[in-house]
Parts: structure tokens; sequence; C-alpha cells
């Protein structure tokens, strides 16, 4: 059999289980979504948002992308964020990135990734930037891109707190809960490294007051 084949065996598989331990699943899913969460995460194979938290399909709305970056050139992730925020009206936005990501390793070094990658990654040397001093002083270089990584991911929850789709809904409807969270790939556990609610300030520049 074919490598994809098997996926293709495995769905059928899936299906069939799903249906005999509940047999309106199907039917119940396909009516409606109402998601509490929107997980936006990195692509890496190994960080798959419903295995890694317990959660069944439709309970996470999802975006992933190299290294989860939250840009506000980036259609795609505005679409989904403005579709899960005022229709799904979802009540966190969860930013997930994980230690050993290829993405902030390859941000670290000065390899010529071609135009393209080299274009997504400048957003992480712009984080290393931001925080240079606090990441030179750590020598070790997988500590320094574990700290990398978590600063990543505060930066990124940041950015979404500068959009007005995050704004609007936080002025009047006091959510959604922005996390940062940091996903490890050696003992498969989460750790939060920083949250936004409703009530807190960005720097007023930012900040848009007639909503
Ligand atoms: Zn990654």
């Amino acid at each position: 059999m074919l490598s994809y084949e098997k996926l293709l065996v495995a769905n059928k598989d899936w299906a069939n289980k799903m249906v005999e331990s509940d047999a309106a699943y199907f039917d119940r899913l396909s009516r409606l979504q109402t998601p509490e969460f929107l997980w936006i995460g990195c692509s890496d194979s190994r960080v798959p948002a419903n295995e890694i938290t317990g959660t069944q399909p439709g309970e996470i709305f999802v975006h992933r992308n190299v290294a989860n970056l939250v840009i506000h050139t980036d259609v795609n992730l505005l679409s989904v964020l403005e579709f899960a925020v005022e229709h799904l009206k979802v009540k966190h936005v969860i930013v997930c990135g994980h230690y050993g990501c290829g993405g902030i390793k390859a941000a670290m070094t000065k390899h010529d990734f071609k135009q393209v990658l080299n274009m997504w990654l400048r957003n992480i040397k712009d984080v290393y930037r931001l925080h240079r001093d606090e990441l030179e002083a750590i020598k070790d270089q997988e500590k320094r891109e574990n700290r990398l990584t978590e600063l990543n991911v505060k930066e990124q929850v940041m950015h979404l707190a500068k959009t007005s789709i995050i704004q609007r809904a936080w002025k009047k409807e006091q959510r959604p809960q922005l996390h940062g969270w940091v996903y490890g790939l050696k003992d498969g556990l989460i750790k939060p490294v920083f949250e936004m609610g409703a009530d807190t300030h960005i720097d007023p520049l930012y900040e848009y007051d007639d909503l």
C-alpha cells in the first residue's frame, strides 16, 4: 500500500469508530461549529492542536504557519482571526509556539533561505533584535533558542492586541482572552508564558479610540 493510501484507510476506520460510539456524531458536527478557542500554532507536524490539548473536532478553530506568527499584512491569518472573533465569538485566542522550533532556529542563523522564507523569518529576527541584550546574555544555544521561542510567542500575542479586531471585541464584549503558550516537544507539556485580557492597555500609539 502506498503511504498516502494508508491515510485513506485509516480515515475509513476512524469514521466507522466514531459512528459506532455515537450514531449522530457527524450529523451533529456537520450542522454547526461553536468552538470556544482559536489556536494559532506552528505548522510543525509534531504539534497538533487537538491531540496535545485532548480536544475533539469542533472544539478548536485552527490557524497554523511557520513559527506561529501574527503578521498584520497576512490576509490569511487576519481572515481566520476576524471570522473566529466576530462570527464564532471565541472566548480565547491561543498563540502556541514550541521548543525546538525549526523556524526559530533558522531565524537565528545567517543562512540565506531564499527570498520567501527570508522574508517570513525576518519577523523573528525583529523579535530577536528587540530582546538582543537578554538573549545574548544566555550563552547556551538551546536555552537561547528556548527563550526566543517564549519571547516570540509574547510578541505575537501583543500583535493580536494591536488589531482593531481584538480591540473592538475587548471594548464591546470583554473577550477574547489572549494566551501565549509554549509546547515542549521533549515532555509533551504546555507552559503558559503570557496573557492579555480585555482590560489590558497597550502602548497608546496602537490603541483605537473610535471603535
Ligand atoms: Zn515550529
